[in-house]
């Protein structure tokens, strides 16, 4: 990708006070944090109708917490990258950003993120898988590794859950409002992922629709490249990290706010 590319997308989030950013997978790919369908995917181990949905659980929860237990240990030992630390960066300097994920590793919240919209849950939270009326809708628990398996929730004692949205699953109301307030943005754009899975693919298409320039950045092209304004082929650690310096340098050249971090 020649650096001249970028130039459409630094004058833009130069003047830009509204932006939103959605992320897939491949953000934490440089974490260390394995992809679903890349080549050596999590999932090309696993029958994903084995161990993502309510149904799986119910057959047998323990091979389900065996997995997710694993999956929070293999984080515990991963730290955000320059891709997170950027993202977070622009968190605090845009009067109105958010960061949209599917991602469920808690890295963006790790590198300081702030309005981040967990749009699949995180795998740091838990719920009732009963429901019972005396816990919360979910509740926190980092910890790794956890002294019983499976976990049980601290009201009923009960079996608790991962507190992610499996597949059928529908997406939190709350969530999906958050998220189509966010898409009135001036700069839209999708970092690291495969957009196959919706709704979460279509959301660009509804900030496109409402005036945003959109965005994609992925090594990879996408089935969605095309419906893109502008599309930065590369890794997201190396494209954020290259349009953070250009706009600090645009910054300070013509003193705008963006050299002044607001
Ligand atoms: P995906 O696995 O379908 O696609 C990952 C995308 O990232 C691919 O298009 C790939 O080309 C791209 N990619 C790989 N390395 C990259 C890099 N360094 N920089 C930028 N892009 C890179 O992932 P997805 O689209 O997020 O899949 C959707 C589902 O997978 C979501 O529901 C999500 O919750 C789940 N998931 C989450 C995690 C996580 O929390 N880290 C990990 C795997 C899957
Ligand atoms: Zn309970």
């Amino acid at each position: 990708m020649a650096s001249e590319g970028l130039t459409p997308l630094v004058r833009r989030l130069a003047e830009a006070k509204r932006v939103t950013v959605i992320t897939g997978a491949g953000v934490s790919a440089a974490s260390g944090v394995p992809t679903f369908r890349g080549a050596d995917g999590l999932w090309s181990n696993f029958r994903v109708e084995d161990l993502a949905t309510a149904a799986a659980f119910a057959r047998d929860p323990q091979l389900v917490w065996k997995w997710y237990a694993w999956r929070r240990e293999l984080l515990a030992a991963c730290r955000p990258n320059r891709a997170h630390e950027v993202l977070a960066e622009w968190s605090r300097r845009y009067p109105k950003f958010t960061l949209i994920t599917q991602n469920v590793d808690g890295l963006h919240e790790r590198a300081g993120t702030e309005n981040v919209v967990r749009f699949h849950g995180s795998l740091w939270d838990l719920q009732c898988w009963n429901g019972c009326p005396d816990s919360p809708p979910s509740w926190r628990d980092e910890r790794v590794p956890f002294p019983e398996l499976p976990p049980r929730c601290p009201h009923c004692g009960g079996l608790a859950r991962p507190g992610v949205v499996w597949f059928g699953e529908a997406i939190d109301p709350a969530v999906l409002a958050a998220s189509l307030a966010a898409l009135d943005c001036e700069v839209c754009i999708v970092v690291g992922t495969s957009a196959v899975v919706y709704p979460a693919a279509g959301l660009v298409d509804e900030a496109r629709r409402r005036g945003a320039f959109t965005v994609e950045i992925n090594p990879e092209r996408t089935e969605a490249t095309d419906r893109f304004d502008l599309s930065l082929q590369g890794r997201a650690e190396d494209v954020l990290d290259r349009l953070d310096a250009r706009l600090r340098s645009e910054g300070s050249s013509s003193g705008n706010r963006l050299s002044s971090s607001q």
